[in-house]
């Protein structure tokens, strides 16, 4: 088991790349507070954990609000201790040009997708100071490092996910806590196939929509939250010992 003894939070942990990864936390030995402002889908990812014999908690939360960051914090310490992994991966996307996009949307991709790795480093790293050190996975996506046109404000805040990462990094690469980014591509989760139901109008149906997305891969296939969850379970294992400050793509090949 790679993640013994550890103590994990995954925010967005109700749903999609969240949800498989609180399980494979689980099954690596991780304690796992999952962590997701829908507590009922959260809390059904904690029952099922725990039915499975792991060790888990659902905690409602805010990513975006600080009070509701640092409570999450808090409470995981006087549950469990210590803290020794911080996945800020909850995250947003609302489609929009420049020139589409509602000011108030930008301020939501923004406040969920990137205030909340502010906020995720602000309370998790003294936190893990005083647990001897930790690790912090923060999601970005490969919209972060090509003009994804038509998803300006999710486009710019996964590129500020990857630069707030590197810049994370090298402030604490000293102090036991490695932070890096993971960079997916399409990953077939609730969140996508609400696109593709949002696309099916304009493509005639979901079925257009999913071979739209398919169609862009280079593999013939969208990918499975499972294959981020094996690349995070890497970087948090003592494999990864050596790697921090940088985005990870999991892409199918789709950046290539
Ligand atoms: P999902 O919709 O299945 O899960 C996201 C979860 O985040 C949901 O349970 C939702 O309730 C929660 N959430 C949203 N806003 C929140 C907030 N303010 N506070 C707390 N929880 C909140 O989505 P997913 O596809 O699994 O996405 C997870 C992450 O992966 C996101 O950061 C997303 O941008 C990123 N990502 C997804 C893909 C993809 O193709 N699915 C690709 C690249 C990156």
């Amino acid at each position: 088991m790679l993640l013994n003894d550890k103590v994990a939070i995954v925010t967005g942990g109700g749903s999609g790349i969240g949800e498989a990864t609180s399980i494979r936390f689980s099954r690596e030995g991780a304690a796992v507070i999952v962590a997701d402002m829908r507590f009922r889908k959260a809390e059904a990812v904690a029952n099922q954990n725990n039915d499975e014999g792991g060790h888990a908690t659902a905690i409602e939360v805010d990513v975006s609000i600080a009070e509701s960051v640092e409570a999450l914090v808090d409470k995981t310490l006087s549950q469990y201790g210590r803290l020794d992994v911080m996945f800020n991966n909850a995250g947003t996307l609302r489609p929009g040009s420049v020139v589409d996009l509602e000011v108030d949307d930008w301020d939501l991709v923004m406040g969920v997708n990137v205030r909340s790795v502010f906020l995720g480093g602000k309370f998790a790293i003294p936190a893990m100071l005083s647990s001897g050190g930790g690790s912090i996975i923060n999601t970005a996506s490969i919209s972060g490092l090509h003009g994804d046109g038509g998803a300006v404000a999710y486009a710019a805040s996964k590129a500020a996910v990857i630069n707030l990462t590197r810049a994370m990094s090298t402030d604490h690469a000293r102090d036991g806590i490695r932070i890096n980014a993971i960079c997916p591509g399409t990953i077939e989760t609730p969140s996508l196939h609400e696109r593709m139901d949002s696309m099916a109008e304009k493509l005639g149906s979901k079925k257009a929509a999913e071979e739209w997305f398919v169609s862009r891969q280079p593999m013939g296939r969208l990918g499975q939250p499972d294959e981020i969850a094996s690349l995070i379970i890497y970087l948090l294992s003592d494999a990864g010992s050596y790697a921090t400050g940088q985005p990870f793509i999991v892409d199918g090949g789709t950046i290539a």
